[in-house]
């Protein structure tokens, strides 16, 4: 129904200003209080956007762009659909204001009240329908602290999951801050703009790093002042000592300005009228977020963002063609043959876990201490499973109930989920012996006891099957309430009294064919064909003629219709009191509802974990603070899904016990299994921390603090800028920060330049990585010279190998068999051709490269190898020209003098790309 109030009256605003009308005036208001935002401003049985906002969805969503008056463009989407085009919008990062009509048009003087109800944006959201199930929707506020150019210049981030109230804050160089982004799986983030609200550059960097959008909020609300006020007003404290925090936290500007922006965007105000009052009241804004919590980065390891990438840890770089999920996370979430998470938030906490995995050797082996305990005994991990199979997604069902946005449906589950605890409790003390997840039950225990009655009372008033919303009534049972009853009693009696009143007006006046009826428009009525119309008694008022009947009213049969009609009002008034009752009474107990919430998830994880580990005969990783590595028989965690009993295990040893050198080199053809064998120790030693056990056949795994990783070429995803420079930018990340404790995985550097600047960086990135303090690290490779380091650097590098078969020996035209297993020493060839031939390169070039191949080996042989050889021994350039001779014409080169100069450990990345330009330069121009 079009709202008629709304139409522009030319005559009554004394102009002709399209712009000036009531309700345009009113849209105006809303859009200018809330800048960024697409309005959609609510108009009978449409949101309509006007001006840009229209331009804009038509874009966006492909509606019609039309025009409201002349000059005015206008497009609108049905409300009844408002939720699939939210969505949309949202996915595409838009904010959007949704403005409803908070009163009845039928009583509006003048133009109808509006006020904007909801404000949603990509990090901010609360409705199940925009929210992906296994997945955290995080919002971020970024500060910089102090001045960006300085050395160690540091930032501080917030991050709210809206959705539960998960808040924490902490800080991390500047440099560090695209990998935090990243990896928190942060949507949106919160900036200071500046004086003339523009996106100030750094933040524009940051970004467009991350891919995400930005939200600019006025600078004041990130001084530390104001933002100190907002954080103890919205926690009711004059201090943060109570919750662990210095009041001088680095992190509060950011945590005051993310407070303020959702007190803004998702204050009560907002909450839709279906709500009552008192719900709207009962609630102080925003009482399930978490007091901010403070963490540091020695709790976690840190994978860097191109190695969530490269390890494929959350998707896979290409999708799979079945559609299926290959990667690590998804590994533990594809339901299956018993596996995967049985509750949502277990899904959000597994991919948690695997981002973030534990740095501190006694939390990783509380963990494992709880999965080893389901894996030795099976019934208890069946009865875990059964125990929490159905609890719902209750931590969400709490920041519903906070924000006022609960439904009926939420409110059964979270009963029927509560319900559950004495069961979920059974299941983990069925082992008598000790229990690893003693704590756990000790806090699911406490919150059983605090929410134990609220379970009861749901589970007591309302119906198993509850409607989705309020409007028609029906989620409390009868005897629950005597108002209720009543009213519902009146309702139901309604059919018979009504066949009883027919039965008694036919037979007192003898009309056989009088019938009692209702209609919506007119309300009940009696009935009587044309022909005896004129027996109507005299207590018939007539209200209705038909062609073949008239229709009556009696004051009884009036009087009986009011009582039903306001039976059926005052019973959905009722139904909604209650419900708000029940819900402003969860409401209390919204932390002890988040604690559940936490201890499920957790036991759900862990439980998940085991069963992935029953499943495959995974085993627990042995966890030593020594910085070693010891793998036997280790697999990689989703190829030997795919591939099962076709996937070769292999060993691996690195660093401190048996005194293994730190640093492999790891050779042998394409194809071979290089990048599978350095991909599955990184994820063995990320499953390991994450607490979960590892493929492996015994696996002693030192703790680690990051995972470095710089894998293969994926230039696409860094626009504007070459695969060389992203290989360098990257590798140089790893030489400035890795420590004695990381994993470092490299694999083929140094391969977008000429061959002779990539062996040469390879070599020097080596040595480099060979010095103190010296990660462990596995670094792949095709630059067979490099082997040589085992022999330079005794103890420090090894050489390993991936073997493979060729068939017949020796022969010419031999066929190679990849053999995927790796062993020590090196690879005697590379075997590029042979790998080139099984590729379908035509006959005639393979043998045209294999005899360029021979001549070549024969210059090549024992020579360049031994020039790099003396210089890394001398730690000097080359004195003789005749020496690398593989390319003997670029000989002597001044960019290998001028690389010995570089001094890697002192530059930062951008004076190494600098550095790295200058010598590409000194290439490029002698070659040219
Ligand atoms: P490289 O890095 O040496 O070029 P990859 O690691 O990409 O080789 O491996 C090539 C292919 O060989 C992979 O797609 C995989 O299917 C198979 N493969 C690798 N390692 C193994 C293994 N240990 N067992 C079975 N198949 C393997």
């Amino acid at each position: 129904m079009p709202d008629v109030k709304d139409k522009p009256a030319a005559s009554s605003t004394g102009g002709n200003d399209p712009r000036a009308t009531p309700a345009m005036r009113q849209f105006y208001r809303f859009k200018k209080e809330h800048p960024g935002c697409i309005l959609l401003f609510r108009m009978g049985d449409f949101y309509e956007t006007f001006d840009e906002d229209a331009v804009a969805i038509h874009k966006a969503l492909g509606v019609t762009l039309t025009e409201r008056t002349s000059g005015i463009p206008m497009a609108g989407v049905p409300y009844h659909a408002i939720d699939g085009y939210l969505r949309r919008l949202i996915e595409q990062g838009f904010r959007v204001a949704v403005c409803d009509q908070v009163q009845d048009p039928k009583e509006a003087r003048g133009v109808v009240d509006r006020a904007v109800t909801r404000v949603l944006s990509p990090g901010a959201l609360v409705d199940e329908s925009l929210l992906a199930d296994d997945e955290a929707n995080v919002l971020g506020a970024i500060a910089f602290l102090g001045v960006e150019s300085e050395p160690g210049a540091r930032a501080a981030l917030a991050l709210v999951e809206l959705s539960t109230g998960a808040f924490s804050i902490l800080d991390c160089p500047v440099e560090s801050l695209v990998d935090e982004l990243v990896r928190r799986g942060v949507r949106e983030a919160l900036y200071a703009e500046t004086a003339d609200g523009e996106m100030p550059p750094r933040i524009k960097r940051v970004l467009d790093g991350a891919g995400i959008p930005g939200a600019g909020r006025p600078a004041w609300h990130f001084r530390r002042d104001e933002a100190f006020e907002a954080v103890t007003r919205q926690y009711g404290v004059a201090s943060l000592a109570g919750f662990g925090l210095r009041d001088d936290d680095p992190s509060i500007p950011a945590a005051g300005a993310i407070i303020r922006f959702l007190r803004e965007t998702q204050s009560p105000d907002g909450i839709p009228e279906s709500h009552s009052q008192a719900a709207r009241t009962a609630l102080r804004p925003l009482a399930h977020l978490s007091p901010p919590k403070r963490e540091t980065g020695a709790d976690f390891l840190v994978i860097d963002a191109p190695g969530m990438r490269a390890l494929e840890i959350e998707r896979t770089v290409r999708g799979s063609a079945t559609g299926e999920d290959f990667s690590l996370v998804g590994l533990f979430l594809r339901a299956g043959a018993g596996g995967g998470c049985r509750t949502s938030m277990g899904k959000r906490l597994v991919r948690e876990w695997l981002r973030r995995p534990l740095a501190q050797r006694a939390a990783i082996e509380a963990r494992h201490a709880c999965v080893g305990m389901l894996v030795g005994d099976r019934r208890m991990l069946e009865a875990v499973g059964d125990a929490i199979d159905g609890v719902q997604d209750v931590a969400r069902i709490g920041g519903r109930l906070a924000l006022g946005r609960a439904t009926p449906r939420d409110l059964s589950a979270l009963g029927r989920s509560l319900a559950r605890t004495e069961r979920i409790l059974d299941a983990l003390r069925i082992n008598a012996g000790e229990n690893a997840f003693g704590a756990i039950v000790e806090r699911l225990d406490a919150a059983r006891t605090a929410l134990q009655p609220l379970a009861d009372d749901i589970g007591a008033s309302c119906v198993d099957d509850p409607p989705s919303h309020l409007r028609e009534g029906g989620l409390f049972r009868d005897g629950v309430d005597d108002e209720l009853d009543e009213a519902r009693t009146l309702q139901r009696d309604a059919s018979a009294w009504l066949a009883s009143y027919q039965r008694t007006l036919s037979e007192q006046h003898n009309l056989p064919n009088l019938k009692v009826g209702f209609n919506k428009v007119f309300g009940y009525f009696i009935e009587l064909p044309r022909a005896q119309a004129q027996r109507a008694p005299d207590a018939f008022r007539r209200t209705q003629t038909l062609t073949n009947a008239e229709r009556y009213t009696t004051p009884e049969l009036k009087t009986f219709e009011e009582k039903v009609t306001t039976a059926s009002d005052r019973a959905i008034a009722r139904e909604q009191a209650l419900f708000d009752a029940l819900c402003a009474r969860a409401g209390a107990n919204l932390r002890e509802i988040a604690a559940f919430a936490e201890t499920v998830a957790e036991i759900d994880a862990l439980r998940c974990f085991a069963a992935h580990a029953a499943r495959r005969a995974w085993t627990r990783p042995q966890m030593t603070d020594e910085p070693a590595l010891d793998i036997e028989q280790g697999r990689h965690p989703v190829l030997e899904s795919i591939l099962a009993d076709g996937f070769v295990p292999n060993d691996l040893k690195l660093g401190a016990n048996g005194g293994a050198a730190p640093l492999a080199l790891i050779t042998g053809p394409n194809m071979a299994g290089k990048s599978t064998f350095i991909r599955q120790t990184a994820l063995l030693v990320i499953l390991a921390h994450a607490g979960s056990f590892v493929p492996a056949h015994r696996a002693t795994i030192g703790v680690a603090d990051r995972v470095f990783t710089r894998v293969g070429a994926d230039d696409a995803l860094h626009a504007g800028q070459s695969t060389f420079m992203v290989e360098m930018t990257e590798t140089a990340n790893i030489l400035h920060h890795r420590t004695g404790r990381s994993i470092v995985v490299l694999d083929e550097i140094g391969r977008g330049t000429s061959t002779l600047d990539g062996l040469a960086l390879a070599w020097a990135i080596g040595e480099f990585l060979a010095s103190d303090p010296q990660p462990r690290t596995l670094f792949a490779t095709h630059y067979h010279e490099l082997t040589q380091l085992e022999e330079l650097l005794p103890g420090r590098v090894q050489n390993l190998h991936v073997a493979v078969r060729e068939w017949p020996p020796g022969d010419a035209h031999a066929q190679i068999v990849f053999l995927h297993r790796i062993l020590a020493g090196r690879t005697d060839r590379s075997y590029g051709v042979q790998v080139a031939r099984l590729a379908g390169l035509p006959r005639e070039v393979v043998a045209r490269a294999r005899e360029l191949l021979d001549s070549l080996a024969v210059s090549h042989e024992g020579r360049d190898a031994q020039a790099l050889k003396e210089s890394s021994s001398r730690k000097k350039k080359p004195d003789d020209a005749g020496q690398l001779a593989l390319f003997r014409e670029f000989l002597p080169h001044p960019a290998v003098e001028e690389l010995s100069r570089v001094e890697i450990e002192r530059m930062t990345p951008l004076e190494a790309f600098d550095a790295l330009r200058k010598l590409r330069g000194m290439v490029d121009g002698a070659g040219g």
